[in-house]
């Protein structure tokens, strides 16, 4: 490496160390240099730039006190954004996510995809950004989908068969003109839960049911893929050896005993909110979500034997359904956890509702972005 790339390296290594703890919240140069160990100079050089071309604003001074008043720099409320695309087999859902971790823009429409496409599912997609830049810079897009992904193509995706094989990121990269990220729903769902803001640690297992179940472990603030993207398929894992046949050519896989149409059709319901008001009253309601529950939890308690982390984030309808499912999931977790007797696992509701997919999304390019900031400066 010459001097030059030497010194390249360490200013890109410094901003990053910058726009990290500006994310963390804004501050003044004199707050931000005692945050990172920076001096004033190499704050005041790092930041020059990204003021004049808008990524940064420098807000008006305030009187702190003592000596000169603070003007504290933070992200330029209109400064670029990431945009986050969700294509699931009933809806497409979109973010718009600024560089501060702010929500810009966000919706969630119905669409059927089990017959459409790639063709036709990137038609929709491509529509679905344009209306969403809100006429900021773009980053790029994270795009989700609930399958397998290995490389920037669809290797597994159960629910939508006509995606696998396909390079959707290739393709839609070429369609936009944009950078585009893909990657698997259950994956981006828990990197909502650990950037930009750390909502259940750095160790923990996100799982959500929609179709399938799915989830995504966390091992020292980063989501764990495994070598080809098919880590943390809890839905498939076996509890019971000659139990009910499954979509993957298994049998006895968590996701036919605990996925949330197994729920609804125990509790002859036909969608979760039914469920959920019938949990009030119904007898057969409740006994189906508990069951659910105690399938989920044994599953539970061997991803928590091989990860040993001390976290269980409930998302998507596990969520709303968490007040009826974690007696049940506990119930199976204390007596299988080996660790259990050590310390108790926490079971956290998300607080992210039906975005925590898209937010993930958007957040993978916010994130990708801090990380490598070079990009920035063009
Ligand atoms: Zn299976």
């Amino acid at each position: 490496m010459t001097t030059v790339d030497h010194l390249r390296q360490v200013r890109l290594g410094n901003l990053r160390t910058v726009l990290l703890a500006l994310v963390d919240k804004p501050g003044s140069r004199a707050d931000l240099a005692a945050r990172t160990g920076l001096t004033k100079a190499t704050l005041s050089n790092l930041t020059e730039p990204l003021l004049a071309n808008g990524v940064l604003v420098e807000e008006p001074a305030t009187l702190t006190g003592v000596g000169r008043p603070s003007k504290p720099l933070r992200f330029h409320p209109a400064g670029p954004v990431a945009i986050g695309v969700e294509v699931n087999v009933e809806h497409l859902a979109v973010e718009t996510l600024g560089l501060d971790g702010e929500t810009v823009h966000r919706r969630r429409i119905p669409a059927d995809h089990r017959a459409a496409t790639a063709d036709e599912v990137l038609d929709r997609v491509v529509a679905l950004v344009r209306q969403s830049t809100e006429d900021r810079a773009v980053l790029g897009v994270g795009l989700a989908v609930p399958g397998v992904v290995y490389d920037g193509t669809v290797v597994r995706a159960p629910n939508l068969p006509n995606l696998v094989g396909e390079n959707l990121a290739q393709d839609l990269s070429g369609r936009l003109g944009l950078d585009v990220e893909l990657e698997n729903e259950a994956n981006l769902a828990a990197l909502a839960h650990l950037w930009p803001r750390h909502l259940a640690g750095e160790d923990f297992v996100h799982v959500s049911a929609d179709v399938g179940i799915g989830a995504g472990v966390v091992l020292g603030g980063e989501v764990y893929r495994g070598v080809s993207g098919f880590a943390g398929e809890l839905g498939h894992v076996v509890i019971e050896r000659d139990g009910v046949r499954c979509t993957c050519g298994s049998r006895g896989c968590v996701e036919r005993y605990a996925g949330l149409d197994v729920m609804l059709s125990a509790a002859k319901k036909k969608t979760l909110d039914e469920l959920t008001t019938a949990l009030q009253t119904d007898e057969r309601a409740r006994k189906a979500v508990h069951e659910a529950g105690r399938a989920l939890g044994v599953g539970l308690a061997t991803l928590m034997n091989l990860f040993d982390v001390p976290t269980v984030v409930l998302g998507g309808s596990y969520a709303v359904l968490h007040e009826h499912l974690s007696a049940a999931i506990r119930s199976e977790m204390d007596t299988r956890v080996l660790a259990g007797g050590e310390r108790h696992t926490r079971l956290l509701a998300s607080p992210l509702g039906e975005f925590a997919v898209v937010r993930g999304a958007a957040g993978m390019v916010t994130r990708r972005t801090v990380q490598q900031p070079a990009r920035l400066y063009a």
